[in-house]
């Protein structure tokens, strides 16, 4: 595709402190690799200097193009922009914070030309993240582990290299509640991980709060399982069957002439039990209920403001 081997994918969202290093830094490596390439940033609607610092890369380098948003669509909508504008016959994802170091992508570029169509980099190691983060995501690629029937390598986030054969396929995969780790999971070919250490981020702070954080975690869940929706009837089975050993006490002692009118604190517990596993069951329902939703409206993913490339980067063939 126009000659150009690598793309770099890196979605920003208010990173004026990192976005000069970033650049410094990807640039340092591509040129590395000897390469015609790009970098496609993907400005989701950040609020602050990073739209113009962009755009000024953009005028200087004819190898940076930068789409910018509308508004703020999240990373996951910033990855699948980066991605379906990528012209590379290789796509690689990285944050813009450099948590995920660049001087990985020559191994992972290495990987792929053993024939690999998908190199996932898997964190051995997370530095400067609290502990917080760590155990919760952690707990989450678990868990995700276990409902889910697809093979979801544990701990990998969203750097990774995908050949233009696997991105095609990606391109086709259009569901609103993206979970991008999952879908490249899902589609097959021959993957490979690699192992790197995530640095702590190099300035700035985290652009996931635990608002985003969770919406991220249920997107995961609910694309790959039907599982929660099946508790309610594992849930129903197995409280029936209580229930009826209960019926079965209450009329035994019935017969045997034992009173049966104390008793209002095991209703109220009761009560109280079953108003609550209803509710559970009733928002996971909902869980899967909005997401239907979503794609019943299918709006777009995401709506791209303009895009700003260099004059000579139309033309140009490296
Ligand atoms: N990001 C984005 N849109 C958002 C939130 C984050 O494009 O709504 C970008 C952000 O600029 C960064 C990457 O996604 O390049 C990962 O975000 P962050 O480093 O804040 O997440 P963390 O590493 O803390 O999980
Ligand atoms: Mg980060």
């Amino acid at each position: 595709m126009e000659g150009i081997r690598f793309s770099v994918v890196v979605p920003v969202f208010n990173e004026e402190e990192v976005l000069p290093e970033t650049y410094r830094r990807l640039t340092e490596v591509m040129e590395g690799l000897a390469a015609p390439y790009e970098i496609v940033f993907v400005d989701d609607g950040s609020k602050d200097q990073s739209p113009e610092i962009l755009d000024g890369l953009a005028r200087r380098d004819p190898r940076v193009r930068v789409i910018h948003f509308s508004r703020n669509f999240g990373h996951q909508a910033a990855i699948t922009a980066g991605m379906d504008h990528a012209r590379g016959e290789a796509v690689i994802v990285i944050d813009a914070d450099l948590q995920d170091p660049p001087e990985v992508i020559p191994q992972m570029v290495a990987k792929w030309q053993e024939g690999y169509e998908v190199v996932y980099g898997k964190r051995a190691k997370r530095e400067g993240e609290t502990l917080f983060k760590r155990f919760t995501a952690s707990f989450f690629y678990r868990l995700l582990r276990v409902v889910t029937e697809i093979d979801i390598p544990l701990d990998t986030g969203d750097f990774r290299l995908v050949d233009r054969k696997v991105l095609e396929v990606m391109k086709l995969l259009r569901e609103k509640n993206r979970f991008i780790r999952g879908l490249v999971a899902w589609v097959g070919f021959r993957q490979v991980a690699l192992e790197y250490v995530r640095h702590r981020r190099f300035a700035g702070t985290t652009k996931y709060p635990l608002r985003k954080m969770l919406k991220l975690a249920w997107d995961g869940i609910t694309a790959f399982s039907n599982k929660p929706l099946k508790v309610a009837a594992y849930l129903g089975f197995a409280l029936s069957f209580l229930s009826f050993i209960y019926l079965l006490v209450i009329v035994v002692s019935k017969l045997l002439g034992k009173s049966t009118v104390p008793g209002w604190a095991s209703l109220a517990v009761i009560n109280l039990f079953f108003s609550g596993v209803i509710l559970i069951i009733l928002g996971i329902m909902g869980e899967y209920l909005g997401r239907i939703y979503d794609e019943a409206k299918n709006r777009p993913l995401y709506i791209v403001d303009r895009i700003v490339e260099s004059e000579k980067g139309n033309e140009r063939s490296s």
